[in-house]
């Protein structure tokens, strides 16, 4: 089948009818005029900066080296002044080093599920929990989302910003929802039956567990009358959304965010589906060469960084998000001024290495998909034997695709080492695994595991 945009954008408009397709006063935001919408971003860029000079000693150590005052940004162009800052700066600063009021103001505190070492720590004024709770529902709206919706959100609760952060949406929104977190999977497929669930939330890798699980309990989700699913929180690709489509009658939605700058709900898709509308009222996109970090032009893809526009907790200042993507250079059929971002596959971080080539995970599972129609679960182990470095990808067969010719599974291996070779240019190992022996995470995805030999 032809993947062409146009396609999609007909075979989407035609789910919706005229009753949901109507602008709502609660939309008007993202329609703004764009010469005022420029001008709001600027008010609040200043209004931004100045907060982080005056409270915070990162931004005005760093402000001051460069030789920056807030008085200096004068138009949106003036962002090249200010400093850059990145994952380690909050680190760093843990717990509370970044926050530009007292503590007392401090609502609600999150911490990101992070890597290595301490996790870093975000907080919010009651005003910054009203702006989240209301970029959330924006883009809910803009999917489609309705207030008769109730919806299963399975997004991790807890530390992690995605499960409150889209709780707090769909509230604002005036859904019911099911705080179910992620985990116990059969219970999640028996309350989406017994419950009348019409949505869905969550990481689009742990409802392919949930699908699975359905299917083994003899349960179709296809006739439970969801209608739609906002996923988010890790790549996933078009094939993905494709084959969930597919085989659930779900549509399918992106939302994407970073706790540093507010959680899930910086940016959104809208029902053409076409890229992520980031909501610029309150977040200021740039793109810059991750090298050289210089400004990057519309439509050229780079790292994405965002500036903080109203947050008053914890102002951030261009944050390098090592999230690649590029900023639209058209605008969208829907009307929105707020600009699009393309979907993220990938992030300057979870690129290997591999004998010098760059590996994206999301390169390999275009591949399985392009190899069989159907997105097996799938890891990938790094390791080094000989002393040279080896690229396994473990791929658990689905039912459909077992067979008890050893022929058969030895064409289905070789099919899926063509594909993803052809697309890596590297030679990869192929170890196919029994349906349901992956270990399968809750919430986000861990694609790669890597035992190579630091020297
Ligand atoms: P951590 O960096 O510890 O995972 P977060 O939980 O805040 O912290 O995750 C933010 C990151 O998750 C983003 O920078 C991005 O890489 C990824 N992400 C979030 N939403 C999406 C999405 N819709 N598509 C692709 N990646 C996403
Ligand atoms: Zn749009």
């Amino acid at each position: 089948m032809d993947k062409s945009a146009p396609q999609r954008i007909i075979m989407r408009s035609t789910a919706w009818n005229d009753e949901e397709n109507r602008v709502l006063p609660e939309m008007a935001l993202d329609f703004m005029p764009e010469e005022k919408l420029r001008d709001l971003q600027l008010q609040r860029l200043r209004a931004s900066v100045k907060l982080a000079y005056e409270k915070v000693p990162l931004f005005r150590e760093r402000m001051d080296e460069k030789g920056t005052k807030p008085e200096d940004i004068k138009t949106l162009k003036d962002i090249v002044k200010v400093p850059f800052s990145m994952k380690k700066d909050l680190r760093d600063t843990y717990p509370y080093g970044l926050f530009a009021v007292d503590l007392s103001e401090v609502v609600r505190l999150h911490a990101s599920s992070g890597t290595t070492g301490k996790p870093i720590v975000v907080g919010y004024t009651k005003e910054d929990m009203e702006v989240w709770a209301q970029v959330v529902k924006r883009g809910l709206l803009a999917c489609g989302f309705r207030s008769t919706d109730i919806v299963q959100n399975f997004f991790g609760y807890g530390l992690f910003t995605g499960g409150m952060g889209i709780h707090g949406g769909f509230e604002a929104l005036g859904a019911t929802v099911i705080p179910i977190s992620g985990g116990n999977t059969e219970r999640q497929v028996m309350l989406m039956k017994d419950f009348g669930v019409t949505a869905l939330a969550g990481t689009p890798s742990y409802f392919l567990r949930i699908m699975d699980v359905a299917d083994k309990m003899g349960i179709s989700i296809k006739d439970m009358g969801i209608k739609r699913a906002i996923f988010g929180a890790e790549p996933w690709s078009d094939g993905m959304r494709d084959y969930i489509e597919e085989r659930t009658g779900i549509k399918c939605y992106d939302i994407y965010g970073l706790s540093e700058i507010v959680g899930p709900g910086v940016g959104c898709e809208c029902e053409y589906c076409d890229g992520m509308h980031i909501f610029e009222d309150h977040f200021y996109p740039e793109i810059v060469d991750p090298e050289t970090l210089e400004p990057l032009p519309d439509g050229q893809e780079g790292e994405l960084v965002i500036s903080t526009l109203s947050k008053r907790a914890m102002p951030i200042l261009r944050y390098r998000t090592r999230d690649i993507t590029a900023i639209e250079a058209t605008k969208c059929k829907c009307g929105r001024t707020i600009r699009r971002i393309r979907r993220i596959g990938r992030r300057t971080d979870d690129m290997i290495i591999m004998r010098g080539v760059n590996v994206f995970p999301s390169q390999i599972e275009t591949a399985l998909l392009r190899a069989e129609k159907a997105l097996p679960h799938y890891q990938i182990v790094l390791d080094t034997k000989n002393n040279m470095d080896t690229l396994e990808v473990k791929v658990e067969v689905t039912r459909d695709m077992v067979s008890d010719s050893m022929s058969a599974m030895e064409q289905l291996s070789k099919k899926f080492k063509h594909s993803i070779e052809q697309i890596l240019g590297i030679s990869v190992i192929i170890t196919l695994c029994e349906p349901d022996s992956l270990p399968r995470s809750e919430g986000k995805a861990k694609r790669v595991v890597d035992n190579r030999k630091k020297i």
